[in-house]
């Protein structure tokens, strides 16, 4: 393809939809490469209540096909494939996909994180049903219940924290005996009378009937086995970000995060990092959205400099 877009981003979630948003009504040319459908993780879940704006909440996959049109609304194109391989070594970018090449001045990755399954039978199907991965965007559905965290990371903590001011009872499931968070959590959690944690344990099994109803878990020392109910299960053992096509391209961090803060730069100048895919606090639909936005910011200064060293 002979066109050279100004921005060519790289995942249609509500960061690379903010990004094209504010790319194309600045009037740059702006293209969106999706392998799939517009949201990203976020097309999955069934009511967003935490982005602002919708005092009811708002279904994920309409709050993406939104986002979508929103951006097209104002000039950005998108196509549905999925980018195999990037050269960032020159000025103009390139994306190669199985239909053939796209080339860009700047480049946005929007390519999000997945979240690590545990690995259980029917952990799938159950998504959705009691089990989740985000505790800030469904904790509020556990009011009043019990509920199970596995996972023995500051994530983990930070979940069981959030979940034991409006649950009745939290587990903290961990796999070993002490826990991989910060001592200050690990104290916080201490203190919590309705937190308990359960040392050297994983889950065996879910039990369910169309929901979760509680989980089986086994002492990994001896194998004993003890049923626990429960009306959800928090999974937050870790995430893996998509960032394995930039290996060796762009710095990562040990846990495969594209290094870039608030500004969103990475270490290839006219290569910016927007949401999950990113070093960062906090991931969540409002701060990809965000991200998506400075990125534009620095991309349009980006390609004034580069215009005016060209001239
Ligand atoms: P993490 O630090 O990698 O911890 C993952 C936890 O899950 C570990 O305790 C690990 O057990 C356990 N685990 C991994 N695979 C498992 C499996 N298949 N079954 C059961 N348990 C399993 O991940 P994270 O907690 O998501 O944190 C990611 C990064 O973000 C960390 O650097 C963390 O410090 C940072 N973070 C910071 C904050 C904060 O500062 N406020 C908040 C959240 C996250 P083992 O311990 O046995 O390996």
């Amino acid at each position: 393809m002979d066109k050279v877009y100004d921005i060519a981003i790289l995942g249609g979630g509500p960061g690379g939809y903010t990004a094209a948003l504010y790319g194309a009504r600045a009037g740059l040319s702006t293209i969106v490469l999706e392998k799939l459908a517009a949201g990203g993780q976020m097309a999955t879940t069934t009511n967003v209540e935490n982005y602002p704006g919708f005092s009811e909440g708002v279904n994920g996959f309409d709050l993406a096909e939104k986002m979508q049109q929103g951006a097209e609304r104002f000039g950005a194109e998108s196509a549905y494939e999925e980018v195999t391989a990037v050269d960032f070594s020159g000025e103009i970018k390139t994306l190669t996909t199985m239909d053939g090449e796209y080339r860009a001045r700047t480049v946005m990755i929007a390519t999000g994180a997945d979240p690590r399954p545990l690995g259980t039978a029917h952990e799938n199907e159950l998504r959705g049903r009691g089990v989740s991965y985000c505790a800030t965007c469904d904790g509020m559905m556990y009011k009043g219940k019990t509920v199970v965290v596995v996972g023995g990371g500051n994530t983990a903590a930070e979940d069981a924290m959030y979940l034991s001011r409006m649950c009745e009872k939290v587990y903290l499931v961990h796999r070993r005996d002490s826990l991989r968070a910060s001592h200050s959590y690990v104290k916080a959690l201490e203190e919590k009378e309705n937190v308990e944690i359960i040392w050297n344990s994983r889950v065996a099994e879910f039990k369910f009937d169309k929901k979760i109803t509680g989980v089986v878990l086994e002492n990994v020392n001896d194998a004993s086995r003890t049923e626990l109910e429960c009306s959800g299960v928090f999974v937050a053992v870790g995430r893996i970000p998509n960032t394995q096509m930039f290996e060796g391209v762009l710095e990562l961090d040990k846990a495969g995060y594209i290094v870039a803060d608030e500004t969103t730069c990475t270490s290839i100048p006219g290569v910016f990092a927007v949401g999950d895919v990113r070093t960062k606090p906090l991931r969540q639909i409002v701060t990809a959205a965000s991200d998506g936005a400075v990125a534009s910011k620095f991309a349009e200064e980006y390609l004034a400099e580069h215009r005016e060293e060209n001239a």
